[in-house]
């Protein structure tokens, strides 16, 4: 832990002393016997503490071969590091809950706060850091004070497994306070041990005294017995999460198969495209100014079968342009007509339905596929309708 700290340094010098303390064992006053010299890094540049020392002057007392320390130096950094409270501090919350990695706390202190630590040093401090946390989530004073005003309780557990062959961290949490109780690693998770968790649960519970007014879990055997068993008469309610994820594969295996069936129906829009692109490299050499036609308003709804109609929409399309020679499919020889535009914007649309693969088990991508080829189904159906000289002229004013 020791720092090797450049000969040029300026430290900011702070002298502590034992003032008002006592023997701890016989309450003597106490005689300054040595001093301590610490070097740290704070946000404040480099201070150099010099620490004065007492012991206690009798003989025979328990504490006359100890040194006892100046209260403020704990105040200022933890025993035996080399950065005070503040730094140690720091790291701790960038690497907890900024989830930054090691290297990226080591460049930001030294580029920011001119502080040169190894990733050594750094790993040593978040490891101690995260002790502490640890500590401070399971004092029962600073649960009592948070659980003040709370009437009952709601404890989950589960096990993490971080990387495959790991012992497992079984965690427990309190969901009124959205607070993790504890977690322990368990090598097996047999019912015993499992049961071991459950009953520093209930004796946590106990402590609190508030009562447990269920538990939340998945169907893991060990739970399901060990819950009943140590919480009696509470109600254990099974993880909607994890029973969602278990539905989820069948679910998404016959949604998948529904989506391959939707896109062999749904097919020959390359053919629809390339016939307007032909048509459109046709009529584009007598560029007569054509009429305007709306864009589809293409929403999101569902069934299947968009083709038909789309073949319908170019066959119009057809009327309006002239009859057609062999032209390269994909030419750019001209903008296409509006109405041209249309059919190529609908066979776009389609085509990104088609291909999007979005949606969790909740909305299935083969759920939103049908809802979405549905609305521009009924797109199409509301423009042929206007085009059939229907009651909707100004949505389609060919
Ligand atoms: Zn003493």
């Amino acid at each position: 832990m020791s720092h090797q700290w450049p000969a040029a340094t300026a430290f900011r010098r702070m002298d502590l002393y034992v003032r008002d303390q006592v023997c701890p064992f016989c309450e003597a006053n106490l005689y300054v016997c040595s001093h301590r010299r610490r070097r740290l890094f704070t946000m404040q540049g480099p201070w150099l503490l010099v620490v004065r020392l007492g012991h206690c002057p009798d003989p025979c007392c328990q504490g006359y071969h100890g040194t006892v320390s100046p209260r403020e130096e704990m105040a200022i950094a933890p025993p035996r590091l080399a950065v005070a409270w503040d730094v140690f501090a720091w790291i701790g919350h960038r690497r907890l809950a900024r989830h930054w990695s090691v290297p990226q706390v080591c460049a930001e202190l030294s580029d920011s706060h001119a502080i040169d630590l190894s990733e050594d040093a750094v790993e040593d401090y978040i490891r101690q850091y995260e002790v502490m946390v640890a500590a401070r989530h399971t004092d029962l004073e600073e649960m009592r004070r948070s659980y003040a005003n709370t009437k009952s309780l709601v404890l989950t557990i589960d096990g993490l497994q971080p990387e495959k062959g790991h012992e497992t961290l079984y965690v427990v949490r309190e969901l009124t306070q959205k607070r993790v109780w504890f977690a322990e690693p368990l090598l097996s998770s047999t019912n015993d041990e499992v049961r071991r968790i459950l009953t520093r649960s209930r004796q946590i519970a106990e402590a609190l005294g508030i009562p447990v007014a269920g538990w939340m879990s998945d169907k893991q055997d060990a739970f399901v017995t060990g819950i009943a068993e140590e919480f009696a008469g509470v109600p254990h309610r099974y993880c909607d999460n994890h029973f969602l994820r278990d539905l989820a594969k069948p679910v998404l295996e016959k949604d998948s198969h529904a989506k391959v069936q939707m896109r062999r129906k749904v097919r020959g829009l390359r053919s629809i495209e390339q016939a307007v692109l032909r048509e459109e490299a046709k009529t584009s050499l007598s560029a007569e100014p054509r009429p305007t036609v709306s864009p589809p308003a293409v929403g999101r709804n569902g069934k299947t079968s968009a083709p038909p109609p789309a073949a319908e929409v170019l066959k119009r399309d057809e009327e309006l342009g002239a009859a057609g020679a062999s032209c390269a499919a994909g030419s750019e020889a001209a903008e296409p007509s509006p109405a041209g535009q249309v059919v190529l914007d609908y066979c776009a649309a389609v085509r990104g339905i088609l291909n999007d693969d979005q949606g969790g088990p909740l909305h299935p991508p083969g759920l939103r596929m049908a809802e979405a080829l549905k609305e521009v189904r009924e797109s199409l159906e509301r423009n042929l309708g206007a085009k059939k000289g229907g009651p909707q002229r100004s949505r389609c004013s060919v």
